[in-house]
């Protein structure tokens, strides 16, 4: 039996003082946190439910980039109309995660605090470093089809399962969070860790901080050319084997003036290698989309199986490329494609 106290704070200084007590959690949408308190993965002395907070709305900053509430929802967030005119990749990126359902009840905050999927770490009569410090990590050696190819450690091979997260690292969204010493800004590319020798540490927020919005840059030059692309096993309701999210600037004579790429599925975070962007300017060229591959995923490593996943990662990265080249509107929005076992 383990005793739980529930309290619902009104304002944000409340849930603030209250997430210090021992034990604490914020819950939002609940549909990660719950799942992992049932397995007995997570087990909070205390919930705080935060939706009574006001942070749950979406409206425009005043240098022409949008604000996302922690608590609107993944759904809101997907069909806002401002959402979908500037940013249609984070509408894509998050309509090809979860069901209905689950998107009507997650919270922006929440997808990006969401755990990793991998079943060891869902299974508390096995050892998992991310769950136990120390214990050992039974995904090396053993099942490792859904785990990282990219900046993995000897302690954990995890991957971050968000969609929405992957989109935003592209968008250079920017995460907002309080706690009660202050406010402070947080780029998206320091929010999620590497594993390293502190796996269950999953991002750079503090115990006691609460995101309460996250940024997006206006970024109007790149919204006719975006795409999110999802490969996984089954065509819906199943996290990336690998995704991306791929972002161009086109200019008249066609040729990309800056571009923007970030995978999913393959590392403890949202993947991106900023410097290797440029590598995409001049004449679209599925030649050079390969050479950008290859250089984005330098260093890339399989465990056994998942070593399909880097060829499957070259091969997405291209494709995603020579759809935004294509244009937005030729994006299916779900962008998913399923591949039979085994398959790469
Ligand atoms: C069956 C299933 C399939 C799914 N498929 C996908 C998929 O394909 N792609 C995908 O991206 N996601 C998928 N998801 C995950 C889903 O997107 C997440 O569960 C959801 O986004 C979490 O949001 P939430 O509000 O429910 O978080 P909660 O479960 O309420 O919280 C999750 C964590 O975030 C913390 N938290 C929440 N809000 C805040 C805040 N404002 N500040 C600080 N901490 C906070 C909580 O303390 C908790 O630790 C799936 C989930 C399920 C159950
Ligand atoms: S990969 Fe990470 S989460 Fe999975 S068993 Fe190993 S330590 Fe645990």
């Amino acid at each position: 039996m383990n005793p739980l106290s529930f309290v619902v704070p009104f304002d944000v200084p409340a849930a603030l003082a209250q997430i210090r007590a021992e034990g604490a959690r914020f819950v939002a949408g609940g549909t990660n946190l719950i799942d992992l308190m049932k397995e007995r993965v997570m087990l909070p002395q205390r919930l705080i439910d935060i939706n009574r907070l006001a942070l749950d709305s979406i409206k425009e900053d005043d240098h022409g980039g949008l604000l996302l509430g922690a608590l609107a929802r993944n759904a809101a967030t997907a069909y806002h109309p401002l959402v979908l005119e500037r940013y249609p990749l984070l509408s894509a990126a998050i309509l090809a995660g979860a069901s209905p359902q689950i998107r009507n009840m997650a919270s922006n905050g929440g997808n990006l605090l969401q755990r990793t999927r991998c079943h060891y770490f869902y299974d508390v009569d096995v050892a998992c470093n991310k769950r136990e410090p120390g214990s050992g990590c039974p995904a090396i050696g053993g099942l490792s089809r859904q785990h990282a190819i990219l900046g993995a450690s000897d302690s954990c091979i995890a991957t971050h399962p968000s969609d929405m997260c992957v989109a935003l690292r592209a968008l250079d969204a920017v995460v907002h969070v309080a706690s009660q010493e202050g406010e402070r800004a947080i780029a998206f590319g320091d929010f999620h860790r590497l594993p390293g020798d502190q796996p269950h540490i999953d991002t750079t927020l503090a115990p006691d901080e609460l995101v309460t919005h996250i940024a997006l840059p206006a970024a109007p030059q790149f919204a006719a050319h975006a795409v999110y692309l999802k490969l996984r096993e089954r065509a819906s309701y199943a996290f990336a084997l690998v995704s991306v999210a791929a972002m161009l600037d086109i200019g008249e004579d066609g040729s990309i003036r800056e571009a923007r790429v970030a995978l999913g599925g393959v590392a403890h975070k949202p993947w991106r290698v900023p410097e290797a962007e440029a590598l995409l300017r001049g004449a679209p060229d599925p030649v050079r989309f390969g050479a950008f591959a290859d250089r984005l995923l330098e260093g890339a490593h399989g465990q056994g199986g998942n070593d399909f996943k880097i060829v499957m990662a070259r091969r997405a990265i291209v494709r995603a490329l020579a759809m935004a080249v294509a244009g937005t509107h030729n994006n299916t929005g779900h962008a998913s494609t399923v591949m039979a076992r085994g398959a790469a």
